[in-house]
């Protein structure tokens, strides 16, 4: 061991002591603070592991720590203790399964009412059972745990959360997550499972929450569904959580510190405004600080992050071929691609193209599987992919970048990159994935931009990071979506080059575009629509001559 370190492993193992040791040397009332402490952080950091990356503000916390109370109060006297956890964790993960999986396709403002919806109809069920089968609307709990036992189950239970979220955050799930938060559309199409992600998440951030419910159920003696499951408490974890920062591991306990002593504080002495209180003490913090005490110190005290290592990117050339058939999809009463076949051969670059509004983002949408065909269908390699879900679709081999640029802000230029190189096919991470991601960097010409979030780069810089995790995935074929649009000469000179090296590498690309200099110095073949019709298909001079074709074109001129 470095002997300059000895001073803090000292200081460490002593607090360690003393938070170990505490109950041996604590009041009752001081005890019972502790207590309060350690299961609002349990509370806090699990509701954060799910709730921080992804931006989901879930108010179900009540609904497994009331679960697993109620575990207890069930079980407490016919198994033994170590059993009696194992089952309130199970049920508690069983539950978030049932329920994530119904709800985790809402977002924003839906979710947030569900998750409440959910914790009352939870407490319902149990009131209905409780007084119609079980005869009685409360239960006693008889179980022989001390004081000092909660205290220490609950000091293990802070090591295992903290020890499970450290290791997500290192994960490729950890990561998942993060992109979710940040855009889930760019989430699906750049390879990742967000269902899987999120449930998984939700499922051992309820674990912990039911745990902690089963934990301190021997508190009271005596429950009802309206102590185990009052609401007040997941707006208390809410709060302390956004208070601290939900954004890192270490944030939520940020929160916890202050607030239990004030929680405890206004509800021994305004016992009657205590949630009026609460109300206020949450929006002061979402005013103030609204990404809680860690943002506000990462944003005055900056990390300086590393720059990464650069690799060649390995050539993506395979054979592979797209058929679109017969694709028709329509919104209300209007038709935005109108029975529309086509055929792409391996290593062209197509040109998509046509008025505004003639169908071109939609033919894109439906074959990256964003959206679903009224009819139709479209076959990579033979397969059939229409109905897939586009996290599928990319990690077969079919990229895309979207028509106004959409980049992970808040997260790093490399971090954009790897997001898709860790949940592609086949998946690299680590050192590996750094290196991957810094040769498409390079590829790009964003090398020195690395470290930068990549809402700070301009916007030639944006749309070469979007290509730069497209090519991530290793695709073979790639739509590019006016991908090109609003470059200045010098820029679009260069995007021109970009593009024909990857063909060079063996990629397939379709190009939506308008420049159409670019459309003839790339494209060997294009493909006009008009009104969702394919109305030509042929080498650029050819096409572009066609009579429907001027007219398509002038007819938008003049209009
Ligand atoms: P392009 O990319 O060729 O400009 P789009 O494919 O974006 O055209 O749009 C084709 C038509 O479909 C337009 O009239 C557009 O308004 C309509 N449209 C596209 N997406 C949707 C949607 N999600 N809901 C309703 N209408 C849509
Ligand atoms: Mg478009």
């Amino acid at each position: 061991m470095n002997l300059r370190n000895l001073p803090w492993f000292v200081l460490g193992a002593v607090i360690v002591m003393l938070i170990a040791g505490f109950p041996l040397i604590a009041s009752g009332y001081h005890l019972a603070l502790g207590i309060s402490y350690l299961y609002f952080t349990v509370l806090a950091t699990a509701w954060a592991l799910f709730s921080g990356p992804t931006r989901y503000i879930s108010l179900a916390t009540v609904a497994f720590f009331g679960i697993g109370a109620y575990t207890v109060a069930v079980f407490g006297e016919l198994l033994p203790w170590p059993l009696v956890l194992l089952a309130a964790g199970i049920i508690g993960v069983g539950v978030a399964l049932v329920v994530g999986l119904s709800t985790l396709r809402l977002s924003g403002i839906y979710f947030v009412i569900f998750t409440f919806g959910l914790a009352e109809l939870i407490r319902q069920l149990v009131t209905w059972y409780e007084v119609n089968i079980h005869g009685s609307v409360g239960r006693y709990i008889f179980v022989a745990i001390s004081r000092n036992e909660i205290y220490w189950q609950l000091l293990a239970l802070v090591v295992l959360v903290f020890l499970v979220g450290w290791l997500i955050g290192r994960s490729r799930l950890g990561l998942a997550l993060r992109v979710i938060g940040e855009d889930e559309t760019v989430a699906r199409h750049a390879g990742i499972d967000t269902t899987k992600a999120k449930l998984t998440l939700f499922a051992i951030s309820a674990f912990f929450m039911t745990l902690t419910g089963a934990v301190m159920a021997p508190r009271w003696t005596y429950i009802d569904p309206a102590i185990a499951f009052s609401p007040m408490l997941s707006f208390q974890v809410v709060i302390m959580a956004l208070l601290g920062g939900a954004g890192s591991l270490i944030g939520p306990v940020l929160g916890v510190i202050p607030l239990v002593i004030l929680f405890d504080v206004l509800s021994a002495y305004f016992p009657n405004y205590f949630s009026i209180l609460l109300g206020i003490v949450f929006i002061l913090i979402v005013y103030v600080l609204p990404h809680g005490v860690v943002g506000f110190l990462q944003k005055h005290w900056p990390r300086r992050s590393q720059a990464p290592a650069i690799a060649i990117l390995r050539p993506a050339a395979r054979r592979s071929l797209l058929a679109v058939e017969q694709l028709r999809k329509s919104f209300g009463g209007l038709v935005a691609v109108d029975d529309l076949s086509f055929t792409i051969e391996p290593g062209e670059i197509v040109g998509l193209i046509g008025p505004n509004g003639s169908g071109k983002t939609t033919v894109l949408n439906l074959i990256s599987g964003a959206l679903r065909p009224d009819s139709g269908e479209v076959r990579f390699k033979g397969q059939p992919i229409v109905g897939l879900n586009p996290y599928r679709v990319a990690r077969l081999g079919v990229a895309r970048t979207f028509q106004l640029v959409r980049v992970l802000p808040t997260m790093s230029v490399i971090e954009n990159v790897i997001s898709a190189i860790a949940h592609r096919e086949r998946p690299l991470w680590g050192a590996s994935a750094e290196r991957t991601a810094g040769g498409l960097l390079m590829r790009v010409g964003l090398t020195d931009k690395a470290a930068l979030h990549a809402g700070q780069l301009t916007y030639i810089d944006q749309k070469r990071l979007e290509l730069a995790r497209a090519l991530a995935l290793e695709p073979e074929v790639l739509l590019l979506d006016e991908w090109l649009a609003g470059l200045n000469p010098t820029e679009l000179g260069e995007g021109i080059a970009l593009i024909r090296s990857l063909q060079d590498g063996g990629l397939t690309i379709i190009l939506v575009e308008h420049v159409m200099d670019a459309i003839r110095s790339l494209c060997g073949r294009c493909i006009v629509m008009n009104a969702g019709k394919k109305i030509a298909d042929g080498p650029p001079a050819t096409a572009l001559a066609d009579r429907e074709v001027v007219r398509a074109y002038l007819g938008e001129a003049d209009a």
